[in-house]
């Protein structure tokens, strides 16, 4: 079915599996333990859908079974009209999909827990509507005698024949959630959920992803909802309440948030459990809560995260080992031909460096002023240092140029083009890209995915790029190969490329500095801004990296740096800029700079934060706003 699911497990076992769920209603006991398997599908669909908007962009929806419930009535409404189950199906999930979009456009903009309250709310009015507008929805009493499912001229009776049905519908589900996992729309949503801002700035248009995991997600209830009133005939709103949402998320957090596995484990055991447990009687219930607890203390990444923990039961994948330095060392950041290829999708395709006018930019934060009228000119196709004491404004000018913040005055030109008040996914494909002083790798992802997602700027993935995805059409997958392409280059150039099926979250620290560089090259930046790329970096490492800055404005990107860094500023920088209390005091080439007596004063009236301590930065807490 998907490459992915083939991968994951060895073959006899995947087949032992298969055939496992073939045979198992003939192990079945009984009537009704058939139906409670038949349920279990059902919310397995839910689940694996619920995966995409709360295990993959890490937003709490609590209106799952409100969209269930959605497709279950439209479903029922429209098959006992007399309209067929192949025809009610999708306009259910067309329904559940319109409502999501109804929900999703005004509190997916919004931070935190918006979609949470709404979906609460939301789950609430549809419990309202389900009980309360008895002409059509029959109330409490709910609707009966719902027509069934037809298949080519056979209608599906008994729990036996609906099992196998739904068992398509889910391996359908789960194997089109695996795709997508595996396509440049998972990889941007686990990127979001990783690090909003990180993600914004390699191009990823954050709101549009979540929207499209929020409609991914209400969809896959919305064609549960079909399924489970066409094949059980009876439908009432009691199943629909926010008590069956709260559920549908502990089976995907018991199973493994972030992972379709997960959902399949979780709703398994919670479909399971409180059955083969019903002797207990109401202690069922306090086990449940004392099992949850345990559960969220000691293993919070869900039952699938054992398949790491329990020995013998870790994959046969070769074992990981720690690549020599030399190993890393080795590559040469020589080969720089993929900096200067044609981007597709860029806005303007010759990929000239790109020189960037400051004018007069202010920024405060309250009554504080970190940037006070700074202009200055960055030369195409030169290095360009930003030095100054700690907090002297020097990330706010870097979150300023890239978006991540609004300045309240001034002008920032990159190309003709004016940046502020553009979202930094917009600046991002002007081509300016960054890497972060506190370091914001996409840490559950592959290293190498991390920089495919850089290198996907250019070509956001939308509605349309989702089609494409689902139906895994050949452009698709010519695409998906040039990603990988561009982003193995780009981990080769800075030296990973031997790490490159890694977690990021495993990597060293200047490893991960040296990630989030390749991951900003693959975005193919005409002007390339990196805050403290020396920090915790070893005399060696830091060698290197100035290599690394040297062999990037060679190829023709103007790279903006800030760094403590002394003999590294000295080293690579063609002109210097020195901050101090958010004002530009000096600029020059780092000869003129050195002998500045302002700057000399500067640094001079704070002894402990010299410059010539390369370590200064790495010593004094960084601000999470970094
Ligand atoms: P540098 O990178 O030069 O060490 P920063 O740009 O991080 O300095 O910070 C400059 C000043 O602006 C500091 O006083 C810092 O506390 C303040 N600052 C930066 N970002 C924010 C923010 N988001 N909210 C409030 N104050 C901020
Ligand atoms: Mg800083």
């Amino acid at each position: 079915m998907s490459r992915g699911l083939m991968q994951k497990f060895s073959r006899p076992s995947w087949l032992a599996g298969l055939a496992a769920l073939l045979l198992l209603p003939a192990l079945v006991p009984g009537q009704y333990a058939m139906q409670l398997v038949n349920l279990g599908l059902i919310s397995l669909i839910v689940v694996v859908g619920l995966n995409f908007i709360t295990g993959y962009c890490g937003q709490i929806n609590f209106a799952q079974a409100a969209f269930w419930g959605i497709g279950a009535y439209a479903t029922a409404l429209l098959t006992l009209n007399g309209v067929s189950f192949w025809f009610a199906l999708p306009l259910a999930a067309l329904a559940t999909g319109l409502c999501s979009l109804l929900l999703g456009v005004p509190t997916l903009r919004l931070r935190a827990f918006y979609l949470a309250m709404a979906t609460i709310a939301f789950g609430e009015i549809v419990q309202l509507v389900l009980v309360h507008w008895e002409t059509v929805t029959g109330g409490t009493s709910g609707l009966r005698n719902v027509p069934g499912i037809t298949l080519f001229g056979h209608t599906l009776t008994g729990h036996r024949e609906h099992y196998y049905f739904l068992l398509a519908w889910a391996a359908l589900g789960l194997g089109l959630s695996l795709r997508i996992r595996a396509s440049q729309i998972g990889r941007a949503m686990i990127a979001l959920r990783d690090s909003e801002i990180a993600a914004e700035v390699m191009g990823v248009d954050t709101v549009r992803t979540k929207m499209l995991a929020f409609t991914l997600s209400s969809v896959y209830a919305g064609v549960a909802g079909s399924l489970y009133v066409s094949s059980l005939h009876y439908v009432s709103p009691d199943l629909f309440s926010n008590a069956q949402a709260v559920l549908f998320f502990v089976m995907l957090v018991i199973g493994g948030v972030g992972s379709a596995v997960g959902a399949v484990v979780g709703t398994a055991v919670l479909t399971v459990l409180p059955e083969a447990l019903r002797f207990l009687k109401e202690w069922y219930l306090v086990l449940y809560g004392v099992g949850i607890i345990l559960m969220v203390c000691f293993l919070p990444e869900g039952l699938v995260s054992l398949r790491q923990r329990l020995p013998g039961w870790r994959r046969s994948a070769p074992a990981m080992t720690e690549p020599a330095a030399a190993d890393v060392d080795a590559a040469q950041p020589a080969d720089a031909r993929f900096l200067t290829a044609r981007v597709d999708g860029a806005a303007s395709n010759a990929r000239t460096a790109g020189g960037m006018s400051v004018q007069a930019v202010t920024q405060r934060f309250g009554g504080l002023v970190a940037l006070d009228a700074v202009s200055l000119q960055v030369a195409p196709g030169t290095v360009h240092a930003v030095i100054g004491p700690n907090g002297s404004g020097k990330t706010t000018f870097l979150n300023v140029l890239s978006g991540a913040y609004v300045a309240q005055a001034g002008s920032v030109q990159l190309g003709g083009t004016e940046l502020i008040g553009r979202r930094p996914s917009a600046i991002a494909r002007a081509g300016l890209s960054r890497t972060f002083q506190n370091i914001r790798v996409y840490k559950s992802l592959s290293a190498l995915e991390n920089v495919m997602v850089g290198a996907a700027c250019h070509q956001p993935a939308g509605w349309r790029g989702l089609l494409a995805i689902l139906a895994g059409t050949a452009a698709h997958r010519r695409q998906e190969q040039a990603l990988r392409e561009t982003a193995l280059q780009a981990l080769h150039f800075v030296g990973l490329a031997a790490l490159a099926e890694r977690p990021a979250g495993s990597l060293a620290y200047a490893q991960q500095r040296l990630l989030e560089i390749a991951r900003a090259l693959a975005t193919r930046p005409r002007v390339l801004l990196l805050d403290e790329p020396a920090a915790g970096m070893n005399p060696q490492e830091s060698t290197r990296l100035m290599a690394l800055i040297v062999a990037i404005r060679d190829a023709g990107i103007t790279v903006v740096f800030v760094e403590h860094n002394v003999r590294l500023v000295m080293g690579v920088s063609d002109t210097v800029t020195v901050f101090d209390f958010g004002k530009k005091i000096a600029e020059g080439t780092p000869q003129q700079v050195q002998a500045d007596e302002a700057v000399i004063a500067a640094y001079l009236g704070r002894p402990r934060q010299t410059p010539s301590t390369p370590n200064a930065a790495a010593a004094t807490p960084e601000p999470d706003h970094a």
